[in-house]
């Protein structure tokens, strides 16, 4: 988001001797961070912040079918789904061009075109805080649901610092969702143009964060009942939503805010992005309450229009 902020104190911890020394002398609050991607953050933060340093990436078994492999917290996800394709590893190329770090990859277990992390996770290995030892959680314990996992629910008490996934060696895809569909009646697709399609798709829709500062999604798609959604539908019949398990419908949050006529809406030095209702931006020294205003300012129309509560994707940072 681009969002002035001045860190008091600073950490990097770069063996897991050192995370257990740091937590044991800061029993306190502190705030743990990957690359800031999916954070609002406010003016000044005075509890002391931490980065896990660990860039491991090794394959640590393997079988005719599978490649087990193991990767630190602070790799970069993006250059992490490179490396899968370059060696033929199938799983995470629908998950191309997410920004941020493995270690906040289970935190709201990303997801894009079908595929969400939990579908390639094994376990997480990370410093429970409240028992002040290394765990390794199982992809159960990780409590993953759609943007939401055991480590956004319990915040501040797992340090991820590693990651391990278990990918295919023979070509699997999941190409039912979106442009990807285009995809699917091509003889002898690769994985390199599965991740070409995605890059260029998210390129062309989303804003780059490094050119206009922005969160990504930042809200939820709502999910309501079927019947609630039928009584939306007739009231609005271009209303988008997809099925969502049982008696379940998940609502486009882009489409309940663009409907709203709030696409491109700018209040101050923050807007509604012009092409992409479900992005906040920065147009220029925004701060954290300009960001917050703007969020109320959208939800309460949802809230008026539709009678749907957004709920927030990025993590508002308080000190
Ligand atoms: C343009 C854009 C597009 C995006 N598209 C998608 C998308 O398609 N799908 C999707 O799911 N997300 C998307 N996101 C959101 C974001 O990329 C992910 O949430 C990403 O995982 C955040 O990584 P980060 O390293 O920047 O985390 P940060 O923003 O630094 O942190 C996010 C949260 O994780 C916690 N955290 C970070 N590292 C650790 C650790 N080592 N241990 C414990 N907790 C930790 C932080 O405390 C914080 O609560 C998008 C964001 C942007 C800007």
């Amino acid at each position: 988001m681009a969002l002035p902020c001045v860190a008091e104190q600073f950490f990097e911890l770069s063996s897991e001797q050192a995370i257990s020394d740091f937590f044991y002398a800061h029993p306190e609050d502190v705030l743990i961070l990957g690359g800031g991607s999916n954070v609002v953050l406010p003016p000044v933060i005075q509890r002391p912040v931490v980065q896990v340093v660990n860039h491991t990436l090794e394959c640590i078994a393997r079988d005719l079918d599978h490649v087990v492999v193991k990767v630190g917290a602070s790799v970069v996800w993006d250059e992490l789904v490179a490396w899968a394709v370059e060696n033929s590893y199938y799983g995470l190329e629908n998950l191309s061009l997410i920004p941020g770090s493995v270690g906040a990859a289970p935190v709201q277990n990303i997801g894009a075109y079908g595929v969400e992390l939990k579908d390639v996770l094994k376990s997480v290995r990370a410093f429970d805080r409240v028992q002040r030892v290394f765990v390794d959680l199982s992809n159960e314990r990780c409590c993953f649901g759609y943007r939401d996992s055991i480590f956004k629910r319990e915040c501040g008490r797992y340090v991820i610092s590693e990651v391990v996934l278990r990918l295919a060696r023979k070509a699997q895809f999941v190409l039912e969702y979106g442009e990807l569909k285009t995809l699917s009646h091509e003889a002898n697709l690769s994985l390199s143009k599965v991740r070409d399609t995605v890059i260029g798709v998210r390129s062309a829709k989303l804003p780059d964060p490094k050119v206009i500062p922005n969160t990504g999604s930042f809200f939820k798609n709502p999910v309501i009942s079927r019947s609630t959604c039928e009584v939306l539908k007739q009231r609005f019949p271009s209303l988008v939503c997809y099925p969502a398990g049982e008696g379940s419908m998940k609502l486009a949050a882009g489409w309940l805010i663009e409907n709203a006529g709030l696409k491109g809406y700018v209040q101050g030095n923050a807007s509604v992005h012009d092409k992409q209702a479900l992005v906040l931006t920065n147009q220029g020294g925004a701060q954290q309450q300009d960001i917050i205003r703007l969020a109320s300012y959208v939800e309460d129309k949802i809230k008026d229009l539709y009678g749907i509560e957004l709920e927030q994707e990025p993590i508002l940072i308080r000190d």
